[in-house]
């Protein structure tokens, strides 16, 4: 009896120091680098392929996303907020016509072009979107400022757009947004009524543009622009402009800026659900992402990506399609640029 008392606390203790050397284990070999600073962007997702672009327009897209991002990370590297990193690296993209955002937006079944933008402040929560407005150049600097500079977070149409007057935001006639490439989308959109199918088309141009980014104090942003989708009516509004469905960004988990059908983007609540998986499942970004545009996301019905950052400065870009133009730099002066799915050729 007494012998198998003295065996059995031999066990215990062997039991208690085994669980006390588990806690005590360094967690440091498996966590991740801790970035100064980091910056990434997209320019809209889609069935895009190797091939499906001329050279010199694939070089293009790229020199532009190479300029927006680096841009961007040279404030970072200046000391600048996330939220300002952000703004100045959208309105890069916005002012080329490459891109579904201000100069380069789609048409509407009316022919008009209708801008969307939202941009958030991971540190304190603070948002600000417009949505629907026709003679903003830069629409994700109006958000800024109904962030900054209004009791709201959304504002709409002429509303907006007087308000836009009132922040001196520059503003353009409606002909500034005019490109022969987006009224010929259109055009055949409406030919072939592909209305619901355009995403999948080469006629969806796909063009979106999004950043996110972490600054030196170690605060996230997020912001996304977009002309919403070819041929849309009836004064359709998408994903973009919606905090936690187009854009959402907090300290404590992640930043993150969607781009796709943005319908299923809003019913999905997509990027606030990214930062939620964090949150409450302790998830990291990469699982996060992953579960919600590879499993949740597709289960709905919807195709698209989100462009994430951690509090790390680590990147997660997930696209359940087969291309996302993107691009990510950082404080070790990384720098990647990509169209296709990894490893694809034309992929930097
Ligand atoms: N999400 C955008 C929208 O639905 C379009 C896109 O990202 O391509 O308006």
């Amino acid at each position: 009896m007494r012998f198998s008392l003295w065996i059995g606390m031999v066990i215990l203790m062997f039991i208690s120091c085994q669980s006390d050397q588990k806690e005590t284990q360094p967690t440091s070999s498996t966590q991740p680098e801790q970035h100064e600073y980091a910056i990434a962007i997209h320019g809209g997702a889609g069935y895009m392929k190797p091939g499906m672009f001329s050279d010199s327009l694939e070089k293009a897209y790229k020199a532009k996303l190479k300029e927006a991002v680096t841009h961007g990370n040279q404030r970072l590297a200046d000391g600048e907020t996330a939220v300002t990193a952000v703004k100045e690296t959208l309105m890069i993209l916005e002012d080329s016509p490459l891109f579904n955002a201000g100069k380069g937006a789609v048409f509407t079944h009316e022919e008009t072009n209708e801008l969307d933008a939202s941009i958030m402040d991971g540190k304190t929560l603070n948002a600000g979107a417009v949505a629907g407005v026709k003679h903003v150049k830069n629409p994700i600097s109006l958000a800024e400022q109904v962030m900054l500079n209004s009791k709201h977070v959304m504002l709409s149409g002429k509303g907006a757009e007087q308000f836009a007057e009132q922040q001196n935001i520059e503003m353009k006639d409606a002909d500034y947004f005019f490109t022969e490439k987006r009224f010929q989308s259109l055009q055949n959109a409406k030919s072939a009524d592909k209305e619901q199918a355009s995403l999948l088309s080469e006629d969806h141009k796909f063009g979106t543009v999004g950043c996110v980014a972490l600054d030196q104090k170690g605060h996230l942003a997020a912001g996304t622009s977009t002309g919403g989708m070819t041929n849309k009516k009836f004064g359709r509004i998408g994903d973009s402009p919606i905090i936690g469905a187009g854009s959402y960004a907090n300290d404590k988990t992640c930043a993150v800026s969607s781009t796709g059908h943005g319908e299923y983007f809003i019913r999905g609540v997509v990027a606030y659900d990214i930062s939620a998986m964090m949150e409450y499942r302790s998830l990291d970004l990469a699982d996060a992402t992953q579960k919600v545009i590879q499993e949740k996301l597709k289960e709905l019905g919807g195709d698209g990506g989100v462009v994430a950052l951690d509090h790390y400065g680590d990147v997660s870009f997930e696209f359940n399609t087969s291309g996302m133009f993107r691009a990510y730099a950082n404080d070790q002066d990384e720098l990647e640029v990509g169209i296709y799915q990894n490893n694809n050729p034309g992929d930097q």
